[in-house]
């Protein structure tokens, strides 16, 4: 475990912006979903950005907290197990958990944006 707040993947300062926006390895993860996050300077300014363009506030928040959560990982399995996820790999993982979340939804309009 790192002792230091050094980015496993820059070595910038891992803050909790840094981690989620503003790295390049989140960077990557963001464009690869093909949103533009260039005035997006907070995490909470994700949900008035909406990069998913989702009136829904429920299913909003559900996909925001599911690619935040895959970032997380992405970046756990480099401090942990030294491993460097592609984007393909972490998106899959963001489509299998809004698959498994969904079940928790009992609205069915929600359940099936959400494995869109
Ligand atoms: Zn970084």
């Amino acid at each position: 475990m790192r002792s230091d707040d050094l980015c496993p993947f820059c070595s910038g300062c891992e803050d909790c912006l840094h981690l989620f926006i503003s790295c390049p390895r989140a960077q990557s993860f963001w464009s690869y979903l093909r949103f533009d996050l260039a005035t997006v300077v907070d995490i909470e300014q994700l949900w008035l950005a909406n990069p998913f363009q989702e009136t829904n506030q429920q299913i909003r928040t559900t996909l925001l907290t599911c690619v935040l959560w895959n970032v997380w990982k992405c970046r756990n399995a480099k401090v942990f197990r030294s491993e460097d996820e592609s984007n393909l790999r972490v998106a899959t993982r963001c489509h299998d958990d809004l698959l498994l979340w969904s079940n928790r939804s009992s609205k069915a309009s929600v359940k099936e944006k959400l494995v869109e």
